[in-house]
C-alpha cells in the first residue's frame, strides 16, 4: 500500500479514520479497530499493521476530527487510539484506502511530458478520439493514481478574458502501473468536442489542445481525483460496466487490471469474479480498444463477457437503433440475477445523455421482476454498489 508522506505532506494537518481488522495483540484475530491518525503519521501506521499482519478495512478523511496529540507508535507497536470515528455498521464495500487526491492542485500542476498520442479509431469512423500518454516522473510527490480516478489538464493559452484556461477533467485510462508497467505514466482517451454554431464549427479548447499535442510537449496535470468509480478489492466481486465513448477510459483500466497477464502478475489482485462490458458506440471503426477486449473474451470466456451496441449498424428489437439501454433490456434478466448478488457493482460512465435510457431499460426490467427501480436505485447506491460518472 502506498501513502505518499513526502514534502507537501509536512503542512497537510488532515486527520484520516483508517478502519483496520487484526490488529493489535490484545485483540482478537477478527476484530475491528477504528484508529484516527494524521496524515503525517499515515504512512507508518499502514507500514505497522502491514508488519503486524493486520488488514486494512478502509481509510477515510476524518474531516472533523482533531489530529491526535500522542507521538506516532513505533513500527512494531500499533498505533495508540485516538477519538473513535462516527460508528460504521460494515466496511464500505469499495475500499479507499490509500487513495490519492489531489496531489497536485492548479496553482502548482505537475508538469508532465507527453510520450505518445495516436488515433484509437478505424477507417471510417465519426469524430476523433486519442489516446495520449504522459510521462509522469520527477514529481514530488509522485503522481500516482488509482484505476477509476481522474487527471486535470490546463490547456495551454488564455481565455476569451485573457485569463489562464480552467482545468477540464479527464477518466484515466491506464491502470496504476501505467501502459508501460513503471508507474510513471498516465494515459487518457479523449474525444475532441467539435459543434456547429452560427454556421461556423467551433472545438473545444482542451479537448482540441490535447487531440493535437505533439510528443515531447509539457502539459499542466492536476489531481488525482475522484472516488465514485473505485473498484471494489474484494476478488470475487462481479463487475457490470455501461460504457459509450468515452465512458470507455475507466473500464480500460479496470479490464487491463482484471485480464491483462502482466496487470495480474504486478498487482497481486487476481480477479475471480464475472465482469461484463456492455459498450456503445456509433459504428464499428469507433469502438475503443476493442481488440484488446476481444482477447479477454477469449482468454477469460467464464470471467469476461462483452456485448456491443453499434447504433448505427445493428438494429433493436422494435427495428430503431440499437442503443447501450436496448442491450440492456435484453438481458435484463441476467442483469438483475446479477444485481440481487450483494457482490454484484455496476458503473456507467460517458455522456450525461445515456443516463435517461438506461433508468428507462432499467425502470423497465426491474417492472419485469416486480421490483420498482426507483426504489432499488438509490439503495444500490447506498451500498456503493452504484457507480456514476458522465459529463
Ligand atoms: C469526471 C469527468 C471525466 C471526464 N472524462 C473524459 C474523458 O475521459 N474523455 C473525454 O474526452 N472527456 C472527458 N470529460 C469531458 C472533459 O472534461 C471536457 O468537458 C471535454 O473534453 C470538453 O472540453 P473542451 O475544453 O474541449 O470544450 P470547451 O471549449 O470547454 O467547450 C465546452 C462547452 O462548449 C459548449 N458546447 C458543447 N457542445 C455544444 C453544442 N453541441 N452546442 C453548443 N454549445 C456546445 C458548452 O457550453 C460546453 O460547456 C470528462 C468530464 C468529467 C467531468
Amino acid at each position: 500500500m502506498r501513502v505518499s508522506t513526502t514534502t507537501s505532506s509536512r503542512s497537510d494537518s488532515r486527520v484520516f479514520t483508517v478502519v483496520v481488522q487484526g490488529y493489535g495483540s490484545a485483540l482478537p484475530r477478527n476484530a475491528e479497530r477504528t484508529i484516527n491518525v494524521p496524515f503525517s503519521r499515515l504512512q507508518a501506521l499502514m507500514q505497522s499493521i502491514s508488519q503486524l499482519g493486520g488488514k486494512v478495512l478502509s481509510v477515510s478523511a476524518a474531516a472533523d476530527a482533531p489530529a491526535p496529540a500522542a507521538p506516532a507508535p513505533a513500527a512494531s507497536q500499533p498505533a495508540p487510539e485516538a477519538k473513535k470515528a462516527p460508528a460504521k455498521k460494515s466496511a464500505a464495500p469499495v475500499s479507499h484506502a490509500a487513495v490519492p487526491v489531489n496531489l497536485y492542485k492548479p496553482k502548482s500542476p505537475f508538469i508532465g511530458t507527453v510520450t505518445e498520442n495516436y488515433s484509437l479509431l478505424g477507417d471510417g469512423a465519426i469524430g476523433r478520439v486519442n489516446h495520449i500518454t504522459f510521462d509522469l516522473k520527477g514529481g514530488d510527490p509522485q503522481l500516482h493514481y488509482v484505476e477509476g480516478q481522474s487527471i486535470g489538464i490546463i490547456p495551454d493559452g488564455e481565455d476569451a478574458n485573457g485569463k489562464p484556461h480552467k482545468l477540464r477533467l479527464y477518466s484515466i485510462a491506464s491502470t496504476r502501473h501505467g501502459d508501460n508497467l513503471a508507474g510513471d505514466t498516465v494515459s487518457l482517451c479523449v474525444r475532441q468536442l467539435q459543434y456547429e454554431k452560427d454556421g461556423e464549427t467551433i472545438n473545444g479548447v482542451c479537448s482540441t489542445f490535447l487531440c493535437d499535442i505533439e510528443p515531447g510537449a509539457k502539459v499542466k496535470i492536476t489531481g488525482p481525483v475522484g472516488k465514485e468509480m473505485l473498484l471494489p478489492e474484494d476478488e470475487d466481486a462481479n463487475i457490470i460496466m455501461l460504457a459509450t465513448g468515452t465512458g470507455i477510459a475507466p473500464m480500460r483500466t479496470y479490464l487491463r487490471r482484471m485480464f491483462e497477464p502482466t496487470e495480474r502478475e504486478k498487482n497481486g489482485w487476481n480477479f475471480k469474479g464475472k465482469a461484463w462490458l456492455f459498450m456503445g458506440a456509433p459504428t464499428t471503426a469507433n469502438l475503443l480498444y476493442d481488440d484488446d477486449f476481444n482477447r479477454y473474451e477469449r482468454e477469460f470466456p467464464e470471467n469476461f463477457r462483452y456485448t456491443k451496441a453499434i447504433s448505427r449498424e445493428q438494429q433493436n428489437a422494435k427495428g430503431g437503433r440499437m442503443y447501450i439501454q436496448d442491450r440492456v433490456s435484453e438481458n435484463a434478466d441476467e442483469i438483475f440475477s446479477m444485481i440481487e448478488n450483494p457482490k454484484t457493482h455496476v458503473y456507467m460512465c460517458g455522456l450525461r445523455g445515456m443516463e435517461p435510457g438506461i433508468d428507462e431499460a432499467m425502470t423497465a426490467a426491474a417492472s419485469a421482476k416486480g421490483l420498482d427501480w426507483s426504489e432499488l436505485r438509490p439503495q444500490l447506491k447506498k451500498a456503493e454498489r452504484w457507480h456514476v460518472e458522465t459529463y
